[in-house]
């Protein structure tokens, strides 16, 4: 049971609140006076929330607190319900946990202070793999940090596991097994079990075949292999059964999807045991042993039809086929620097990579949220461009990489380096970040509201013929543009020379923003003029925002219409 304790209305509101949410829980509020409530709780709870400050109660705890392992967790609120701490029994009584689901309910944040959680290593059930047997003592051994036995027969693109969760830990270590096959844990060895999503299961059926048939056939199949079913990754079938209502209730159960491929396709591969009647009905000599395949990989079952009580006619057939895991390459955008305008997608990337590639001033602008035990490959500026090929090389061999740039990593950075060189055996996360353009603009006004161009006056890789081509056509279509890169101690003319290709088109008093360190402790912006901007302001850390011939200066703040006729 969670006893909720608080000592005032707005507590008693938020108790209240909690209880709600934690509907899935057995809760109780201890509706008596705090010191009462709290002794009460203690003795009947294995888990507390006091809706007061900390200092009251250590105070009130203090005489009670007798076993880290038996004492109940216990987690406090603030009176603006802004933090959830967890202030005794992080580990054993649960409170870390506790905290986290506090804070979810109530819109707060968890604050744990507790060694491993707050270098936040990984739960097993977080992985993103589906996790079976004893998670728990094999969580704690994690957490100890003592020997943990890896078992696993590929690499899979894991998140990183913490240093001593190693491959040559000790016989009769706990462990932790990757893999798609059924395991019978060793007495007396504490044994959890991730399952990769490995196992592709081809189903062919006749029309009108009950879900049950198919399920048996299909749980058999697996189990005669030593294969697990949560192992699954999805029933592969022909698409003139997509829409079998028993392969469909039959995938359902099995939590996973049925996908369907083209007979033609079918037709192509290659299979140990074709026969002559799908290819009449369905245009395929191979349904089961074909589409398990579809998806790359090796047969590890071969085609079997299920066997009817009735002596009738088998109505499934079911083959499995088990894929390589795929290594996997996230592209983040970090954002313009502050921690507020990284997205929460991103951190997750962040956290669910075991290497990081990156510049180093990037690495640092994230280390913090990195998993511990994360290998980081960091660089210099100029090396980027091989530093993403070699993403793409670890990400090759099963690995899951996050490949990060600030901004958008896909703006004047490194994801298309990157992916010019991916092939189609890794699977390609992107994550939207927002570029400088746009940080930019929100602090400048409304730069952007019609259409827009961002020109990099970097002519390290590009020549100025092409940029000063591409800076003519901006100015005679009159687009606003951003220049990124716009000028460095060795790169001092560009700017210059583009401001002037501009004025060409434009008035000396089209409205010219400059923004410098967006959302970094340094930063600045200013709103100007192409005759006023004193370029010696700009550096490699700007981006300039100059107007169309409709921008305008307003209270301080660069507005370029949106120009619809109806505005004017
Ligand atoms: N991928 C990045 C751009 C990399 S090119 C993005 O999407 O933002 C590097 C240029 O971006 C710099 O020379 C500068 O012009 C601009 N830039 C990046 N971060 C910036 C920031 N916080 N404030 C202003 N300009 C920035």
């Amino acid at each position: 049971m969670i006893g909720l304790i608080a000592a005032t209305a707005a507590g008693r509101r938020g108790a209240a609140r909690l209880a709600a949410a934690l509907a899935d829980a057995d809760t109780r509020v201890y509706d008596m006076p705090v010191a009462e409530a709290v002794r009460t709780a203690f003795a009947e709870c294995e888990q507390l929330v006091c809706f007061l400050a900390t200092g009251a109660t250590v105070r009130l705890l203090a005489p009670l607190l007798a076993d880290k392992r038996t004492d109940p967790g216990v987690v406090c609120v603030d009176e603006a319900q802004r933090f959830a701490v967890a202030l005794v029994g992080g580990h054993e009584g649960g409170a870390n946990a506790l905290a986290g689901r506090v804070a979810d309910a109530l819109g707060a944040q968890a604050v744990v202070t507790t060694a491993t959680d707050a270098v936040s290593l990984p739960g097993l059930d977080t992985l993103g793999l589906a996790a079976e047997g004893d998670v728990a003592a094999v969580s704690r051994a994690m957490l100890d940090g003592g020997p943990v036995r890896l078992v696993a027969e590929t690499r899979y693109p894991l998140p990183a596991l913490p240093g001593n969760v190693v491959a040559d830990a000790a016989e009769g270590s706990p462990q932790l097994v990757i893999s798609d096959r059924t395991v019978d844990p060793e007495p007396g060895v504490p044994t959890a079990v991730l399952r990769p999503r490995t196992l592709v299961v081809g189903v062919g059926a006749s029309r009108g075949v009950p879900a049950d048939e198919v399920l048996t056939l299909v749980r058999e199949a697996l189990a005669d292999a030593g294969l697990s079913p949560a192992a699954v990754s999805h029933l592969a079938t022909v698409d003139a059964k997509a829409d079998e209502a028993g392969l469909l209730a039959a995938a359902r159960e099995l939590g996973v999807e049925l996908r369907a491929h083209r007979a033609a396709e079918l037709a192509a591969i290659a299979v140990p045991n074709p026969s002559d009647a799908p290819l009449a009905a369905v245009g395929t000599p191979s349904v089961a042993e074909a589409a398990a395949l579809a998806s790359g990989g090796e047969l590890v079952v071969p085609k079997r039809k299920s066997v009817r009580a009735d002596g009738a006619a088998a109505m499934a057939t079911v083959a499995v086929a088990r894929v390589a895991p795929r290594g996997r390459l996230a592209v983040v955008g970090l954002g313009p620097g502050a921690r507020d305008l990284l997205t929460e997608r991103a951190k997750r990337e962040l956290r669910r990579a075991s290497v990081i590639v990156g510049l180093d001033q990037y690495v640092d602008q994230i280390r913090d949220l990195l998993r511990p035990g994360v290998r980081i490959e960091a660089t210099g500026l100029g090396a980027e461009e091989e530093r993403a090929r070699s993403a793409v090389r670890l990400a090759e061999q099963g690995l899951a990489v996050a490949l990060i740039g600030s901004g958008d990593a896909g703006v004047y950075a490194m994801a298309s380096p990157a992916l010019a060189e991916a092939g189609a055996d890794i699977d390609v996360v992107g994550v939207p970040g927002v570029t400088a353009a746009l940080a930019a603009a929100a602090l400048l006004g409304a730069p952007l509201g019609h259409d827009h161009v961002s020109i990099s006056l970097s002519d390290l890789h590009t020549p100025w013929e092409v940029i000063e081509r591409r800076i003519r056509a901006a100015a005679e279509s009159d687009l606003v543009v951003t220049f990124y890169n716009p000028r460095s101690r060795g790169r001092d003319w560009q700017l210059p020379k583009a401001l002037e290709l501009l004025r060409a088109h434009r008035d000396g008093t089209t409205p010219v923003g400059v923004a410098h360190s967006v959302s970094r402790p340094d930063e600045w912006h200013a709103v100007t003029t192409l005759d006023e901007l004193d370029v010696a302001t700009v550096d490699m850390t700007t981006v300039v925002t100059v107007g169309n011939t409709a921008s305008r200066t307003v209270a301080g703040r660069m507005v370029t219409p949106r120009g619809y006729r109806w505005q004017v």
